[in-house]
């Protein structure tokens, strides 16, 4: 097991959009990929910074080197590669800044997370999934995080995948709909019917809700898990409106994120971190917020 759910663990922040503010070019369709080639050092400055800001846990730029991405930019063959770069890049940061912290290889679903029923069949989701894993952990990430993921058949076979090229150090977290019934998937599965497949995993959680819904999403999970199995928690800040503009919710101030941050806490999250538009300074609120409670939790949360 990666983590103890006796203890409270920071994980970084957005990786494309502090790549963006850097003016890193992360158009589509390789977005945030580019970077690896074209940015080497300003990635490296990202996870830099949320070292820096106290993140215990980064995730490698990884989100979207499976082959299919990368092929839809004539760059298909070079998806071990580029993971390559991309692990070797922040395990270099952490390294050189703290070598205590996790390094977390990111694994995002093969299409776009907000549209599930572009989703592969499940043989296509589990062999694809597998290469990447098989390529992270060859490169040497602590563990393999499983993220955003949108509907139940790619879900489980992404866990799969993890199970057999990375045991004992993956977990997974979803990215729920929040106009559905709490707890539902965007194919509009319930999370409770997955969790008996999903046992193994080191931990559990949320992604990419907005940071204002996550406390009740937060909630549901945790009744529907061991208290042994530890939860993961990062929102995002806002959302895109139907004109593909973003809508900032109030989150976007780093200490009001954090104040979300420890109502998940309150209601059972154990490694809360930041997800699209949150930036080093929202990593430092929540590290703050955290170390100001300082009589109230346990002294492993601050280590
Ligand atoms: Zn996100």
């Amino acid at each position: 097991m990666m983590f103890s759910p006796d203890e409270i663990l920071v994980l970084d922040g957005a990786t494309g959009t502090e790549l963006d503010r850097l003016g890193v070019d992360v158009s589509m369709p390789l977005w945030s990929a580019r970077a690896m080639d074209e940015a080497p050092d300003s990635l490296k400055q990202v996870h830099r910074s949320y070292l820096e800001s106290g993140a215990g846990v980064i995730i490698t730029n990884t989100f979207r080197t499976h082959q299919r991405s990368l092929a839809k930019a004539g760059l298909g063959a070079e998806s071990t590669r580029l993971t390559q770069a991309a692990v070797s890049i922040a395990r270099e940061a952490v390294d050189e800044f703290d070598s205590s912290a996790l390094l977390l290889g990111s694994v995002a679903p093969l299409e776009d997370c907000y549209s599930p029923s572009l989703s592969p069949e499940p043989d296509v989701c589990h062999e694809e999934h597998a290469r990447l894993i098989a390529d992270l952990v060859d490169s040497g990430v602590d563990g393999v995080l499983l993220e955003t993921m949108c509907t139940a058949h790619e879900s489980l076979a992404a866990a799969s995948a993890a199970k057999e090229h990375a045991p004992g150090r993956w977990g997974i977290c979803f990215c729920l709909d929040g106009d559905r019934e709490i707890g539902s998937l965007q194919d509009g599965t319930s999370i409770s019917q997955l969790i008996p497949d999903l046992l193994e995993a080191s931990f559990i959680g949320i992604n990419c809700v907005s940071a204002t819904s996550m406390k009740n999403q937060i909630h549901h999970l945790r009744s529907c898990l061991p208290d042994s199995m530890p939860i993961m928690a990062y929102g995002n800040v806002g959302h895109v409106d139907e004109h593909g503009g973003w809508i900032s919710t109030d989150a976007i101030e780093p200490c009001i994120y954090a104040d979300y941050a420890m109502s998940w806490i309150e209601c059972g999250a154990n490694i809360v971190g930041g997800c699209c538009g949150t930036t080093p300074a929202t990593i430092s609120a929540i590290r703050d917020e955290l170390e100001s409670q300082v009589s109230s939790v346990p002294r492993a949360w601050l280590q």
